[in-house]
């Protein structure tokens, strides 16, 4: 028999697990999860529990009701990666060998590593990475009642880029509706040049923060957190205060994997950002918020990347030349409040423009438009992960598609 073993039962490696079992035969290929604990969090939904618009039971279920039958789920943590033995080691439950091995161990925030900033955790400063965190905030929020409010992002990369702009956009609303828009003053303290990486988007977005009266302070290289006297310090000298801080802390890849020195200081393991392989292993395979690739660590990224994987893996298996390339496709809603949202679609060469998705001329969802579809289609997304993403179900083709963009809108390098 031989072994396909899969790291993490998040995003990534519940689609791959079931994507695989759906393609190899039982009586010859074993395929075995490991994950550290039974909680499936649709983290994208983080975002709307501080506003009381989704609850735990509609986001928080279990890893293993999505994991199909003949699929071996083992709860416990990997305490050591050995590519070179084919080996995984766990903290209760033994070694595991493989002939394939897939890796999505995703990442997650770390407070402790800004000075100060662990010590005021959950008494003026506040995050929404972690369902806790999402919970505190919420109560938090509540109690809130004037005053200036600052959005920080400790340091790139980060999941989800866009979450934290959503989170701007959607407390400028909440506070609108609670009658106190005029009592706060809304801050949102970037290491980026602006609202986003990318021009386009970046001027489309800039020009939202500016009519719902956000200020942007850019190039804040955040260096510490003075909850004394509530101040972010940045490493030149520059302070900003606030009276509640909502702070997207620095995000690191799984501990294990630097300890097994398959990953780099920050936890993401190396691979090319094409195949999603490590260099020189033939049989590892890496997707979602765990790699290095230079694209958005996301859902959707990770749902396109398990397309790529599904189709080489099997190549691999088959004996036949593996041509499914990623191209770092990545589709986002932003949230923007007030019933409406953003759509960006970009990959690794082509930035978010303005135009129609996914069919050119007929959308009918709308690129860097601000419209109601696109939060409605945001709030439904829930219902398609949980059964059909997770599922591992086929929904169209990975890469990016040019046809309904405005490329006219990209400035010529
Ligand atoms: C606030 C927020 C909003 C978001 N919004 C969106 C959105 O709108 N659209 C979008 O596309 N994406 C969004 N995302 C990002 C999306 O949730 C992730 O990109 C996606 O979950 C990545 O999948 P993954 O498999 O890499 O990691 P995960 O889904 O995080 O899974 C990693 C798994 O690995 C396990 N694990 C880690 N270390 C170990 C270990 N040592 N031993 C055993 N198990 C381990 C974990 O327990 C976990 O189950 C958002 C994320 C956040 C936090």
């Amino acid at each position: 028999m031989k072994k396909l073993v899969v790291l993490g039962a998040g995003c990534g490696g519940t689609m791959m697990a079931n994507k695989m079992r759906k393609n190899l035969d039982r009586k010859e290929w074993a395929i075995t999860v490991i994950d550290k604990d039974n909680i499936h969090d649709y983290q994208p939904g983080y975002l709307f529990v501080p506003f009381g618009i989704n609850t735990e039971k509609e986001i928080r279920k279990t890893k293993r009701e999505f994991i199909k039958a003949g699929i071996d789920f083992v709860i416990s943590e990997v305490v050591n990666v050995d590519w070179d033995k084919q080996e995984i080691s766990t903290a209760t439950r033994g070694k595991f060998q493989y002939d394939i091995l897939i890796m999505s161990t995703g990442c997650d925030t770390h407070p402790e590593e800004v000075e100060g900033l662990a010590e005021t955790w959950g008494k003026d400063a506040y995050g929404f990475y972690r369902y806790d965190d999402c919970v505190a905030l919420k109560k938090g929020l509540a109690q809130f009642n004037g005053g200036k409010l600052v959005i920080n992002i400790a340091e790139m990369p980060i999941k989800c880029p866009v979450a934290p702009i959503e989170f701007a956009f959607l407390v400028d609303w909440h506070l609108h509706e609670r009658g106190i828009r005029d009592k706060v003053e809304i801050e949102y303290v970037t290491p980026l040049t602006g609202a986003f990486t990318k021009p386009v988007a970046t001027q489309i977005l800039t020009a939202a923060f500016a009519q719902k009266n956000i200020k942007i302070t850019p190039n804040f290289a955040l260096g510490s957190v003075d909850g004394e006297r509530k101040v972010l310090q940045s490493y030149d000298g520059t302070e900003v205060n606030y009276d509640m801080l909502v702070s997207i802390p620095p995000n690191f890849g799984s501990q294990v994997m630097i300890d097994s020195g398959v990953a780099d200081p920050m936890g993401y393991i190396p691979v090319d950002k094409y195949t999603l392989q490590p260099k020189d292993r033939d049989n590892v395979w890496v997707l979602g918020d765990g790699t290095n690739a230079p694209t958005s660590k996301a859902g959707a990224v990770t749902h396109f990347q398990a397309d790529i994987l599904e189709e080489n893996i099997m190549a691999f298996i088959e004996g036949r030349p593996q041509h499914a390339r990623s191209d770092g496709h990545a589709t986002c809603f932003i949230e923007s409040g007030y019933g409406k949202g953003y759509l960006i679609d970009f990959n690794y060469d082509v930035e978010p423009v303005v135009g129609q998705y996914p069919f050119p001329a007929v959308g009918p969802l709308g690129l860097l438009q601000d419209t109601e579809l696109n939060h409605v289609s945001k709030l439904l997304f829930k219902w398609a992960y949980f059964n059909l993403l997770l599922a591992g179900t086929w929904l169209g083709p990975p890469a990016l598609q040019l046809g309904g963009k405005r490329l006219d809108m990209i400035r010529k390098k």
